[in-house]
C-alpha cells in the first residue's frame, strides 16, 4: 500500500522506478527479456509479468484501484479472457450482465462451449435480474457499469453483496468509469478489469489491459496468464505508466465536458434522447451518484427521427468517427453500423440501440469548440 493519499500524487509517483545510474526524474525503460536466474530473489521474464516496467505499472494501477495487486496485459481482452479462464472449470456457470462489451460477449459465445462452461446473460441490470439467474453451479457474476453503448448503471454494492451471499466471485469491467470515478473494490467487488486502451492510456495510441484484485486472486490469474502469454511489452508499460500520470486531470476534465455536453444535447431541438448517468433523467442516476465520483466522458444520443446519422458524422470537422474511445480528443461512433452491426436490426431494437444512436466520447477540448462542431453539423443535415 502506498503512503500517498491524493489521486494525482498516486497517478504521478506510485510505482516509479528510481534511475540510480543518472538520477533522471522519470522511470527508465528496461527493454530486456533476459535476466539472471542464479542468486536472485525474483526470476524475471516478460511472460512472467515481472519485468521492472511491468511491475512499475502494476503497482500504480493497484494503488489507483485500492487493490493489493494488479497485472498489466497486452489488451483489455487479454485481461478479460485470461481472468475468466483462470477461475472457471468445466461445468461451471457464469452470470453475465446483458450489456457487456462486444469483444467480451464474442469471447463468451464463441469460446465457452468448447470448455464446457455455461453462461447466462441477464434480462436487465437490476439486482433481481442477477439473482434470478444464479444456479447451483454458478461461480462468477460479471458486470460492466457504466455500460456500452447505453450507459446503463448497475448497482455495484448490491451485486457485490449478492455474490458474497452466494459465495461467488464478482468481476467488473471498470473501463468506462476508470478508477478516478469508481473504485469497485471499495464497493465490495473482488476483481476489477480494464481495457487500458481507453482512459488509462487516454491518448488513443496504445493497446493495453489490466486486472486488479487481492494477492491471492492475482496469483491465480498469473498461473493462467503465464500459459496464455498475454503480457504487455515493456515499451507499452512505460507508455501506460506515463499516461496514467495525467489520468486524474484528464478524467476530471472529461467529466466536466461530458456533463455539460449531455445537458446541452438534452435541450437540443434536433436531438431526441440523451443517455448519460449524470443527467437527472437517467433511470439510475441516484445509483450512479452513490457509487461514482464523476459520471465519466462517455454519453450516447439519438438524433430526431428522419435525420441522417451517417451524414451527421461526415459533417463533423473536429469530432472524428472512431471505433475506439476515451482519448483526449472527441470521437463519435454509430453502433448500428459498427460495434452492434452483427446483432441484426431486431436484436438491436430489443436492446434499445436505434439506428440513429450515436456514442460520443467527449474529449478534453474547450466546450465552445465541441458545441460549434455539433452545431454546424446539425445545420448541414437539417438544411
Ligand atoms: C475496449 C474495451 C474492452 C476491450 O479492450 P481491448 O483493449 O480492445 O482489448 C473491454 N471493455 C470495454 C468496456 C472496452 O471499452
Amino acid at each position: 500500500m502506498t503512503k500517498y493519499k491524493g489521486l494525482n500524487t498516486i497517478c504521478t509517483h506510485v510505482g516509479e522506478i528510481k534511475d540510480t545510474q543518472f538520477g533522471g526524474a522519470i522511470s527508465p525503460i528496461f527493454m530486456t527479456s533476459s535476466y539472471p536466474f542464479m542468486d536472485v530473489d525474483v526470476k524475471r521474464y516478460p511472460r512472467y509479468f515481472n519485468t521492472p516496467n511491468q511491475e512499475s505499472v502494476a503497482i500504480k494501477i493497484a494503488a489507483l484501484e485500492h487493490a493489493e495487486a494488479a497485472m498489466p496485459f497486452a489488451s483489455g481482452m487479454a485481461a478479460i479472457s485470461t481472468t475468466l479462464l483462470a477461475f472457471l472449470q468445466q461445468g461451471d456457470h457464469v452470470v453475465f450482465q446483458n450489456e457487456i462489451y462486444g469483444g467480451a460477449f464474442n469471447f463468451v459465445v464463441e469460446e465457452f462451449d468448447k470448455f464446457g462452461i455455461e453462461y447466462t446473460f441477464t434480462k436487465g441490470v437490476a439486482v433481481t435480474d442477477f439473482e434470478s439467474e444464479i444456479k447451483e453451479n454458478t461461480k462468477v457474476i460479471y458486470i460492466e457499469t457504466p455500460s456500452n453503448p447505453l450507459l446503463s448503471i448497475t448497482d455495484v454494492v448490491a451485486v457485490a453483496d449478492l455474490a458474497k451471499k452466494h459465495g461467488l466471485i464478482s468481476m467488473i469491467d471498470n473501463t468506462f468509469a476508470s478508477p478516478v470515478n469508481q473504485i469497485p473494490i471499495d464497493l465490495g467487488i473482488d476483481i476489477v478489469l480494464h481495457s487500458a486502451t481507453k482512459y488509462l492510456g487516454g491518448h488513443s495510441d496504445i493497446c493495453a489491459g489490466a486486472v486488479a484484485s487481492t494477492n491471492e486472486n492475482i496469483n491465480i490469474i498469473f498461473q493462467k496468464a503465464k500459459n496464455l502469454g498475454g503480457n504487455m511489452s515493456d515499451f507499452m508499460c512505460y507508455l501506460l505508466e506515463r499516461s496514467i500520470k495525467t489520468l486524474g486531470l484528464r478524467v476530471k476534465q472529461h467529466n466536466v465536458n461530458a456533463l455539460a455536453m449531455a445537458e446541452y444535447l438534452e435541450d437540443h431541438k434536433a436531438i431526441k434522447k440523451v443517455y448519460y448517468p449524470g443527467l437527472a433523467s437517467h433511470p439510475n442516476h441516484s445509483i450512479a451518484k452513490a457509487q461514482m465520483k464523476g459520471f465519466g466522458g462517455m454519453l450516447s444520443f439519438e438524433l430526431n427521427d428522419g435525420l441522417d446519422a451517417v451524414a451527421f458524422q461526415k459533417a463533423l470537422t473536429m469530432i472524428k468517427p472512431s471505433l475506439s474511445l476515451a482519448g483526449v480528443e472527441s470521437t463519435i461512433l454509430l453502433p448500428a453500423v459498427t460495434s452492434h452491426a452483427l446483432m441484426g436490426a431486431e436484436a438491436r431494437k430489443e436492446q434499445g440501440i436505434s439506428d440513429n444512436l450515436l456514442r460520443f466520447s467527449v474529449g478534453i477540448e474547450e466546450l465552445e469548440d465541441i458545441i460549434a462542431d455539433i452545431e454546424q453539423a446539425v445545420d448541414q443535415i437539417t438544411k
